[in-house]
């Protein structure tokens, strides 16, 4: 998992697995691991993104309700935490879609440990 959130490849922790930041190689250049495994495998990296976007979303909306329930200031402008909510939504997919997807590829490989096929078939592509 550390690994994954290094924007490391899971399986050898060779640096280098994106061709750019938005993209992802096809295989580990080190160890020649398939990270996309079968279609749709990435459906959970865009859930780990949703999470984290929504949670720093909620937070500045969460302390301007809360600022104003104990303090009880009715004065209290809303638009710098609706901005910051908003810079959040912005912001927080893009810095973190790498990290998102290279971190969802050590999800996946720790929850479904490669089968002798796929062992075979990254040991074959890491002889090149
Ligand atoms: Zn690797």
């Amino acid at each position: 998992m550390a690994r994954g959130l290094a924007k490391r490849c899971p399986r050898c922790g060779t640096k280098g697995v994106f061709d750019s930041y938005f993209k992802l190689t096809e295989r580990c250049p080190g160890c020649g691991y398939r990270f996309q495994r079968e279609a749709g495998a990435f459906t959970g990296a865009l859930l780990i993104a949703w999470v984290f976007t929504l949670a720093l979303m909620i937070l500045p909306l969460f302390t301007y309700v809360l600022w104003r329930g104990v303090t009880g200031n009715d004065h209290l402008a809303f638009w710098p935490f609706a901005a910051l909510s908003i810079t959040f939504a912005v912001v927080v997919p893009l810095v973190g879609y790498p990290i998102t997807v290279s971190t969802w590829a050590a999800v996946d490989l720790v929850s479904r440990p490669l089968d002798p096929d796929e062992v075979a078939d990254a040991e074959a592509h890491a002889a090149r």
